[in-house]
């Protein structure tokens, strides 16, 4: 059995058709995922999937680029949202050099609070970092971030970056871009990860993996992350797997929670 560690059943494509998407996981052996919260004004809505499906876990927290909230999350907020048995990771958190311009200060306090809430609430992080890697992990130090730990979602980054992040406590989490014929570093990377530190995730609705590149992505097609990278590491399917499902549980500490 695949778990999707990191999807957004509350964005409208995936929304729209929840009944399909939820069967497509069944036959394709997906049983759990974790959807991830992106705003404050969604939170409820995403909320609302975990709570109707026994399933289905979530997390609370703010996207690095989300500017649609009226007013920015504060600490005791955020703990207030993560005090639920089904939120069981802070974020999604992090930086975000790509989408927008520098200043970026409120950004990287915003990845500030989120850490502090992840060690406040014991709920691990769920970060996302791109054309950030120096930052991310300047500030995953500074506030201690290794002693809650989570995972580096959607990894594209280099090799050195994910030991550092293995080395703070984190999982590397490999969405459906590791099946892209172009991602040729990022293959090396998913090579060497320990199996034991590794997730993988859909991202969906963005980012299809191989064969279906460019259309809607969904939970289900977390089977096809795993067997490419079965594939490039030269091991079972069952093998990722069973590894994937174990990490998951693990660090996001089912045992209590179920
Ligand atoms: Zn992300
Ligand atoms: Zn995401």
């Amino acid at each position: 059995m695949f778990i999707d560690s990191h999807c957004h059943l509350d964005f409208p494509e995936l929304h729209v058709q929840r009944d399909s998407v939820l069967g497509l996981m069944r036959e394709n052996g997906v049983s759990h995922a974790l959807t991830i919260s992106t705003t404050l004004h969604t939170f409820p809505a995403v909320r609302a999937v975990a709570e109707a499906n026994p399933h289905i876990w979530c997390s609370a927290g703010v996207h690095p680029d989300e500017q649609g909230d009226d007013h920015e999350v504060s600490l005791p907020e955020l703990l207030a949202l993560a005090d639920h048995p089904k939120v069981v990771a802070i974020g999604e958190t992090g930086l975000d050099y790509y989408r927008l311009p520098e200043p970026l200060d409120w950004q990287r306090e915003r990845f500030r609070v989120h850490i502090r809430a992840a060690i406040a609430s014991g709920k691990p992080l769920v970060i996302h970092t791109r054309n950030a890697a120096p930052d991310t992990l300047r500030i995953m130090k500074e506030e201690g971030a290794e002693k809650i730990g989570g995972v580096m979602h959607c990894f594209t980054e280099s090799q050195a970056v994910a030991e550092a992040a293995l080395e703070l406590n984190f999982h590397i989490s490999f969405s459906g871009i590791v099946t892209f014929k172009n991602a040729v570093d990022l293959k090396e990377v998913a090579k060497t990860v320990p199996l034991d530190r590794m997730l993988i995730e859909t991202d969906s609705p963005y980012l299809a993996p191989t064969p279906f590149r460019g259309k809607m992505n969904q939970p289900g097609y977390v089977k096809h992350v795993a067997e490419h990278i079965a594939g490039l590491r030269g091991i079972s399917v069952e093998e990722v797997a069973k590894a994937t499902s174990a990490n998951f549980f693990r660090l996001f500490s089912f045992a209590k929670a179920a």
